[in-house]
């Protein structure tokens, strides 16, 4: 069973790199992906915890980038872009790491400092407590507002305190989604487009702006996950097939912060092939096991 999209406490999920696995082997997993909001920090982790397992394990290293798709008249789309196998060290993407996560520091504490103002008991260090470290985001904010005794769960937290709606909300300084393809690509990786229709979480783009992604190195898209209907599915499936791209299935789990659990959608093992096939950044890690 294969899931490539998992989040840990390397940005916003609640399990470690350690538990993470560790929970891949308890729900049957052969294949994980480690996707981390514009961060690898998981990675060497999650990997000494492969390499020691006693069950056959493939660990495939990777990051989910916050991105937007400027329209021509400043219009700007929110997506997220998966990105798997690159190169850790490639300075350019790299840098544009860092710049993502310091722009979701500011950002943050320009929302916490809403919520403040508006007589909200949260504040910015115990959100930091909460993030330890991590890359921050809304649902660390969420779960200063459960502790606070504001809302019961992160989720009714989304629903209207944290939504992208809200007069709390701020935007992150989020990277051109065709300069992100490129970015992956040039570091070696597999640039993977994340539950592109999620229409629930907000305004999607369009098939015909999908189609400019691809023309500007897509490799894949992400077509099974629990924000997409049956009929956005077979058209995402559709797309995928008709361009020659791969498509994925992925649980995208934070541990407590959603509901979801491992392994709730799963990849065709002849998809990873063709992102392992595609890739040039690094390699797949395996278990001792995997290697007898
Ligand atoms: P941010 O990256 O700070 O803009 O926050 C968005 C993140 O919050 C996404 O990565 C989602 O995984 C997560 N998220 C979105 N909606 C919800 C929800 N209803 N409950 C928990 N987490 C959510
Ligand atoms: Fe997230
Ligand atoms: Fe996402
Ligand atoms: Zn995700």
């Amino acid at each position: 069973m294969i899931d490539l999209h998992c989040h840990s406490t390397a940005s916003d999920g609640t399990d470690t790199p350690t538990e993470l696995v560790n929970n891949a082997v308890l729900a049957g997993l052969t294949t994980m992906a480690i996707t981390d909001h514009d961060t690898t920090g998981g990675w060497t982790e999650a990997g000494e915890v492969v390499r020691n397992l006693d069950v056959n394990f493939q660990l495939i290293p990777g990051a989910e980038f916050s991105c937007v798709y400027e329209r021509s008249d400043q219009d700007r789309i929110p997506l997220h872009l998966l990105g798997y196998l690159f190169d850790p060290a490639d300075e350019g993407l790299r840098a544009e790491r860092a710049r993502l996560r310091e722009s979701r520091l500011g950002r943050g504490e320009a929302i916490v400092g809403k919520l403040v103002a508006a007589g909200y008991p949260i504040s910015w260090p115990q959100v930091q407590r909460i993030a330890a470290g991590g890359s921050v985001g809304r649902p660390h904010i969420g779960q200063a507002l459960v502790e606070a005794g504001v809302v019961p769960s992160v989720n009714d937290a989304f629903a209207d305190l944290l939504s992208s709606d809200s007069p709390y909300y701020v935007a992150k300084a989020d990277t051109e989604v065709r300069r992100a393809i490129a970015l992956i690509r040039a570091a070696g990786g597999v640039p993977v487009i994340a539950h592109v229709w999620a229409r629930r979480r907000g305004r999607v783009i369009t098939e015909a702006e999908l189609g400019e992604l691809i023309d500007a190195g897509l490799a894949g898209i992400e077509v099974d996950h629990l924000d997409h209907d049956a009929e956005d599915r077979r058209r995402l499936r559709q797309l995928a097939d008709d361009n020659g791209l791969l498509h994925t299935g992925s649980s995208d789990y934070h541990g407590r912060h959603k509901e979801v659990r491992l392994g709730a959608e799963t990849t065709d093992p002849l998809q990873l092939q063709r992102i392992i096939e595609q890739s040039m950044g690094t390699e797949p890690l395996y278990s001792n096991r995997s290697r007898q």
